[in-house]
């Protein structure tokens, strides 16, 4: 879906912030480096990773031997810019952008994904 205006401070993520894998809305995403247009989320990226399944935390981290790392199998958190213009970098999210990242579900409250296809 295509990206629209939105606001860090509204509760949850717009419809529009899904998963290209899945669909699953609603839960923190991944995306390449420098490609902004598809994420996956936390089950897909696993998959992708070939990590075990549950490897990303509720923090949206994985265990890593220096600690915490939010980057998963080489995708780092989508977050959108307000506009509906792009996404922020690893380096330059702000702060309300990374608040409202972190307050996303990392997986949907009941994955009904499971089983499915
Ligand atoms: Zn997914």
């Amino acid at each position: 879906m295509t990206p629209a205006a939105f606001s860090f401070a509204a509760p949850g993520a717009p419809a529009w912030y899904a998963c290209a894998g899945c669909r699953t809305a609603g839960v923190k995403l991944w995306r390449k480096p420098h490609i902004d247009v598809a994420a996956w989320c936390a089950a897909c990226a696993e998959r992708a990773g070939k990590m075990p399944e549950g490897a990303v935390g509720a923090d949206g981290c994985v265990e890593r031997s220096w600690g915490r790392d939010v980057q998963v199998a080489g995708l780092v958190p989508y977050v959108p810019d307000e506009e509906g213009l792009g996404a922020y970098g690893c380096a330059n999210i702000p702060a309300a952008g990374a608040a409202w990242w972190r307050r996303l579900p990392t997986r949907p409250a009941a994955d009904v994904s499971k089983g499915v296809g």
